[in-house]
């Protein structure tokens, strides 16, 4: 520092003033780098910001790819019912997902409906999400009834994470959520399967994640025991949603409203189970709008408080004009850790 102090004293000006000036903004610039080289998720939220407020640019980074609404359980509270039987063909749903890359879409997540009531279809997503996409995340969420070691030996190498569903181990509450075979009426030993697929994700290298709505029949329960043996990465635990156009009366393929929880209740559910390893409450109100959601005819879902809506389709008018026709609360994804 006295070094540098003579060499600024004599130099004549305006150098000095210049030389702090420059040197204070290196320092600034490579601590911010080195802040940010730590701190990736921080980058990637300025990144956001500046896409959105500057380039008027929304970059989906995290996308919900629900590319079925067919399922074989009728779980009362489903918030996206089987009101088609449509899928897009596979060279058409691989276009969508080059589409969100392009976007800038890193992470995707496949969902229904049941992923698994089909096989090669979500197989061959993965292997093209992952090895020609290049997608830092995979991961497809599943109510686990058919997911088989067969499946898992094949494709499981192109997924980073299996999310299985899970609101109860008591057979009586899965029954009266609705958890049971469409067809048969016959309830699925999802303890048994559980484990199952814990063991299989171990064994292939894939991680395992549980995922529990608390509604109206389960908020009472507790459920520390268990989970702590499935010894997930990650327990995501859900306020029951009612979502207009799904499930929000008796005209609707499912009526949520007996089993909605208050907010008071799923706290109390929380408060019990707060702690364990990768504990994630997401209440109604982190949840609604912060999830981009590509339904089975690749259009975004709004929200939609008055009924649910959609945009046009991402291969009939593109990633950012579909974005532009919902609402996608984008530090809500933020605030809940979505980066
Ligand atoms: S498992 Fe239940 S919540 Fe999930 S799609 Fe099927 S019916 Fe809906």
């Amino acid at each position: 520092m006295p070094l540098l102090k003579t060499l600024l004293s004599n130099l004549p000006s305006p150098y000095p003033l210049l030389l702090t000036t420059t040197l204070t903004t290196s320092t600034a610039l490579l601590l911010s780098f080195l802040y940010l080289c730590r701190h990736p998720s921080t980058l990637r939220h300025l990144t956001l910001l500046f896409c959105r407020k500057i380039l008027r640019h929304t970059i989906p980074i995290s996308v919900n790819y629900y590319f079925t609404r067919k399922c074989n359980v009728s779980c009362k509270f489903c918030f996206h019912t089987e009101t088609t039987s449509h899928t897009e063909p596979l060279p058409r749903a691989k276009e969508a997902l080059s589409l969100l890359t392009t976007a800038g879409m890193r992470k995707l997540n496949f969902a229904g409906g049941e992923p698994f009531l089909y096989q090669k279809y979500p197989g061959e997503l993965c292997q093209f999400a992952k090895q020609q996409l290049k997608l830092e995340s995979v991961s497809i969420a599943s109510n686990g009834t058919k997911v088989t070691e067969k499946w898992i030996k094949e494709w499981g190498r192109y997924i980073d994470i299996l999310a299985i569903s899970c609101d109860s181990f008591i057979p009586e509450t899965n029954a009266r959520i609705g958890r049971m075979d469409r067809g048969t009426g016959t309830l699925f030993d999802n303890v048994k399967k559980l484990r199952e697929i814990r063991g299989w994700c171990e064994k292939y290298g894939i991680k395992f994640k549980l995922n529990t709505v608390v509604c109206s029949v389960n908020w009472q329960e507790g459920m520390v025991e268990q989970v702590k043996e499935l010894d997930r990465f990650r327990w995501k635990v859900f306020q029951v949603l009612v979502v207009a156009g799904e499930n929000e009366s008796e005209k609707r393929l499912r009526d949520a409203r007996s089993t909605a929880v208050t907010d008071e209740q799923f706290e109390a559910f929380c408060e019990r189970h707060r702690g364990g390893k990768g504990f994630t409450p997401e209440p109604n109100s982190l949840m609604r709008e912060s999830y981009l959601i590509l339904d089975e005819y690749c259009r975004f879902l709004d929200p939609g408080y008055d009924g649910r809506g959609h945009s046009e389709s991402i291969l009939d008018v593109g990633v950012q004009k579909a974005l532009s026709q919902i609402h996608w609360d984008e530090e809500a994804f933020v605030q809940r850790g979505g980066l």
